[in-house]
């Protein structure tokens, strides 16, 4: 199969298959293998550090940078 440039992008924390995907809401993600949905918050459910999201941005930080945990919750 020829890669054509197809995204591959970010790995789905249900299923860990690489098809999460941007929706047309900020900070929300779906994944287009098992349908879920997922947020970014903004505190680690983990250690509940502050993150500055820049929302803006197509390459939106998913892990925590203090404690490397997964920003993305199950909506
Ligand atoms: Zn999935
Ligand atoms: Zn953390």
């Amino acid at each position: 199969m020829a890669d054509t440039g197809v995204d591959l992008g970010l790995e789905c924390p249900s299923c860990h298959e690489p098809w999460l995907r941007p929706t047309n809401l900020p900070g929300r993600y779906r994944c287009v293998n098992c349908m879920h949905r997922f947020e970014i918050r903004s505190e680690c459910p983990d250690c509940g550090m502050h993150s500055t999201i820049a929302r803006m941005s197509d390459t939106a930080i998913l892990t925590c940078n203090s404690c490397g945990a997964s920003m993305l919750r199950a909506i």
